[in-house]
């Protein structure tokens, strides 16, 4: 079997991957706080991990894979109230649409998905070990995990106590012993939904869900735990704590974290008005397409998201789904190309998987051979299938994604409009700009020149 190795954040080292239970590989994954749409950059975790979970269950018979949703949150509280509906319906909303779009953009069901809301009594029985064990206080009404307690914090964000008050945004209040402590248990504010307590009606904090879920679904200690870098503190490190706290156990061996995501090298943000939500975009393209992009770079790194990369990524499938086309499937034959399955196991390395798969996709276009082109098809299809691409009847994606024009053909037709333009023959440069708008890419003149975009 080929080993998988990974980026492990705690040790920040690449780490052979060595499972507690090789019959049941467990992963838990921080999922989405259910007030609104995801934006692309929630959506690259989906992706990300979801092509590690085809990879361990490709390799192990059982892998259980736990992904939660947040469904107590101040963000939620202010949306149902703005939108003047129930929390409850505000919720259910949000997830039905979240799970419509994992499902277009390829993602497998995961094995469980608690609700924070159905585990109260189990974040309960959490925050009382921590208070018997000492490192969890009552004050006011608040519960809080005594952070200068916790020997080992900052472990896994390599923060000293120090670091985090200089840069932090820790928040000092009348019911902390310290600055740096963090909220278990808080009391509920009025008309928002609150559980019964030993420290009266409230509600919890954020951090104590995923170790409840976690630890009801997986157990104490399993094997992968992993999330958005920006997660690493204070989240990760919170419920690393908890855990410790708790039960004297690390909560998982191997922490895996996704870099973030830019749009035209910006971070997106509300000020700048350049938040692409998911809903909107699957609105306009292919969930397929979506899913390339996201994976087109290395999972640790930053991926720019650009309106050029959308459309390589549309036309590298179109180049792999005609391929796929030449290739008569007569056999099941379900080996996957061992290079493709080297580079995932390599650190999940898919931007070199997807690379393999066009120089497979390359080698069929020009086989003349048609044992090798069959071949060569079923390690396409099945490379893919790991990585949850081509999985689409290929006439249905070309009907659904025709009217594609390749990027040398843009330039030459934006080469022949600036000639039209020089010979003041303005006719055919409207007629040439026409015809790029109906095959969707808009150009627009700018002092450095002429620029296209997708639409
Ligand atoms: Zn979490």
């Amino acid at each position: 079997m080929k080993k998988l190795q990974l980026y492990n954040s705690l040790s920040n080292s690449l780490e052979d991957f060595v499972p507690i239970d090789e019959s049941n590989v467990r992963i838990y994954v921080c999922g989405p706080t259910v007030y609104a749409s995801p934006h692309v950059g929630n959506a690259r975790p989906l992706v990300v991990f979801d092509v590690l979970f085809r990879l361990l269950r490709s390799l192990y018979p059982n892998v259980a894979y736990v992904r939660n949703i947040t469904d107590v949150d101040d963000k939620i509280n202010a949306r149902a109230r703005e939108r003047n509906i129930s929390i409850r319906q505000l919720t259910d909303e949000v997830i039905e649409e979240f799970h419509k779009n994992a499902a277009l953009i390829g993602t497998l069901p995961v094995t469980h998905e608690p609700r924070a809301t159905f585990h109260i009594a189990e974040m309960l029985e959490i925050i009382q070990k921590l208070t018997e064990n000492g490192f969890a206080y009552e004050n006011q009404g608040h519960v809080l995990f005594r952070v200068r307690k916790m020997q080992n914090y900052g472990i896994l964000s390599k923060r000293t106590l120090d670091d985090m008050i200089a840069g932090s945004r820790v928040e000092i209040a009348p019911y902390k012993e310290d600055p740096m402590d963090f909220v278990l248990w808080k009391p509920a504010e009025e008309g928002t939904p609150s559980w019964d307590s030993p420290f009266g009606k409230g509600r919890p904090g954020w951090h104590i869900e995923c170790s409840a879920m976690s630890r009801k679904y997986l157990g104490e200690t399993f094997d992968i735990h992993a999330g958005g870098r920006d997660l690493m503190f204070p989240h990760h490190e919170n419920e690393l704590a908890q855990n410790f706290g708790a039960f004297g156990c690390v909560m998982a061996n191997y922490w895996i974290h996704n870099g973030m995501l830019l749009v035209n090298g910006q971070k997106m943000s509300k000020s700048l008005g350049n938040i692409i939500s998911l809903n909107d975009i699957l609105r306009q393209y292919d969930g397929e397409i979506i899913r390339y992009v996201l994976l087109s770079s290395h999972y640790q790194k930053t991926l720019d998201w650009t309106d050029k990369l959308i459309f390589q990524s549309k036309q590298s499938l179109n180049r792999l789904y005609g391929a796929l086309k030449l290739c008569p499937s007569k056999t099941e034959n379900t080996d996957v190309n061992a290079d493709i399955m080297e580079a995932l196991c390599g650190n999940l390395n898919t931007p070199l998987a997807l690379r393999i798969l066009r120089e497979i996709a390359d080698k069929i276009y020009k086989s003349t051979n048609p044992n090798e082109i069959e071949s060569l098809g079923s390690q396409l299809k099945n490379g893919a299938k790991l990585l949850g691409l081509l999985g689409k009847e290929n006439d249905n994606w070309f009907k659904q994604n025709d009217g594609a024009i390749s990027q040398e053909e843009i330039e030459k037709l934006i080469e022949e409009r600036k000639k039209a333009k020089s010979e003041k023959n303005f006719a055919l440069a409207d007629e040439i700009r026409q015809k790029l708008l109906e095959k969707n890419i808009q150009i627009e003149d700018t002092k450095n020149g002429t620029v296209w975009r997708a639409l």
